[in-house]
């Protein structure tokens, strides 16, 4: 196939990163480079200035952070290499948090910091020595005039979402730290829209850019119906999934999405073991010829089931799949709207059906933003059994709420109050959360009498 004659780029491998990054991607569960990622990647590496056009839900950070940690290497000196400014403290404690999970086998010392409270302790970790910055544009300058931070060793600078920080009023601060930071450096700019104010920043900071644009499909089609049930746990959706597929005939050609290989693997031999019918996973660690041998057999009418994460959702071209089921939600959440599209092609009417724990919940209202529409909800049918949520999984799942909160919100201090620098991504949560033969997949009972 064509794909594996060229030499293109299609993993993160191609980038010729680091170990130590590619360690914590694959950590982090990124099988695959978003298209950001692979359009941008390259070019920051070849040392261009870059103006991108991508929103919130590409996978754009990673994006400028993958390479800035190639650039920045190891700790080194006192003063910042690189500074990243982003418009609100949420947005640059994600970023932060960001490069935690990115640099984690790095020593690359970083920090984050914004307005709203005393610097105290900002200055005290910026004394300590720093290589990369993250900050909100007033709370850089207002250090710096202090003399508090010595800005003549940037090498690059990244304007994140800089649309907003223009609506926000942020020009002046800009404007400013340009003046006192290096001529000669790498700058980068990200912003969702292409706002004229945009264009004249990026005419006056920006040298002989590469412009580089993902627009997100972010309208799904109109021929499919969408349908947001809350389930609790893993156990429900279980027994959700398996409640939902009695219908064989209206559910005929189902794709199921999950976020990782592993919970493809579970639900792919879950299905087998109650012989539902043929199912095939696709994910990142099958070939590419395992791959196209699913996709043909389901095609083809032969298989009931194709249980696929996200890296296989882009290639999948079938007409007349009747559901997809969105077992775990997506966090990248451009990848809401090419998944559901894998239904309700060339006019069919589909349906895409979504589960999310109160801990996705929060993912959903982001998804909803990008597509700018409510998800519909129903309530759980009475017949499917609510289980009982295991220890493990109700610690992940509060983990994660307190973690959404904190970075909403930097004042929280919930019950999982974790360290800097401790955080674990949902992925790496999911990932280490014990293997198949303890877990639930193995307890949920089978239901009535179905049993073999
Ligand atoms: P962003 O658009 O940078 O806000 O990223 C959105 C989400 O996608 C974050 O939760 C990232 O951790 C995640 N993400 C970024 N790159 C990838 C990737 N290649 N594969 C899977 N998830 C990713």
């Amino acid at each position: 196939m064509a794909e594996e004659a060229e030499k293109e780029i299609t993993t993160f491998e191609d980038f010729k990163l680091n170990r130590q990054l590619l360690n914590a991607i694959e950590e982090a569960g990124y099988e695959k480079p978003t298209p950001i990622q692979l359009k941008a990647i390259p070019v920051i590496m070849g040392g261009h200035d870059v103006m991108g056009i991508a929103q919130t839900g590409t996978g754009k950070t990673a994006a400028f952070l993958l390479p800035i940690l190639m650039k920045v290497k190891y700790a080194q000196g006192m003063n910042p290499r690189a500074i990243i400014l982003a418009p609100t403290r949420e947005l640059a404690m994600q970023i932060e948090e960001h490069i935690t999970l990115l640099g984690k086998y790095t020593d690359i010392r970083h920090t984050v910091i914004y307005g709203g409270l005393g610097p105290k302790t900002q200055i005290e970790t910026i004394n300590k020595g720093l290589d990369i910055l993250v900050s909100t544009p007033k709370r850089l300058m207002e250090l710096y005039l202090k003399g508090e931070l010595i800005l003549k060793e940037v090498k690059t600078l990244v304007l994140d979402e800089a649309d907003k920080m223009m609506d926000m009023g942020f020009m002046p601060q800009i404007r400013q730290m340009l003046e006192v930071i290096p001529r000669k450096r790498q700058n980068l700019l990200f912003s969702a829209t292409m706002h004229p104010k945009v264009v004249e920043l990026s005419e006056e900071f920006l040298e002989f850019p590469t412009r580089i644009e993902v627009t997100p499909q972010a309208t799904p089609v109109e021929t499919v119906s969408q349908v947001l049930y809350q389930v609790p746990n893993l156990r429900t959706k279980i027994a959700m999934l398996e409640h939902i597929i009695q219908d064989r005939e209206t559910f005929n050609r189902v794709i199921i999405f999950t976020r990782s290989k592993k919970n493809a693997e579970d639900v792919a031999k879950f299905l087998e073991r109650r012989e539902y019918g043929e199912v095939r996973a696709i994910h990142g660690n099958k070939g590419q010829n395992t791959r196209i041998n699913s996709m043909e057999a389901f095609k083809g009418g032969e298989v009931r089931f194709l249980v696929a994460t996200d890296v296989a959702s882009r290639g999948i071209d079938v007409t007349m799949v009747s559901h997809v089921i969105n077992f775990d939600v997506p966090f990248v959440y451009e990848d809401y709207v090419h998944r559901i599209g894998r239904t309700g092609r060339a006019e069919n009417a589909g349906a895409a059906i979504t589960f999310a724990n109160p801990a996705e919940m929060y993912h959903i209202r982001k998804i909803e933003k990008l597509i700018r529409m409510r998800i519909p909800e129903q309530p759980m049918p009475p017949e499917v059994k609510i289980h009982e949520i295991t220890f493990e999984e109700q610690q992940a799942i509060a983990r994660d709420i307190d973690h959404q909160k904190r970075t909403e919100n930097p004042d929280f201090k919930g019950a999982f109050h974790e360290k800097k620098g401790k955080h674990k991504s949902n992925f790496e949560k999911g990932k280490k959360k014990g293997d198949p033969k303890n877990s639930v997949w193995q307890k949920t009972k089978k239901k009535g009498s179905r049993r073999k």
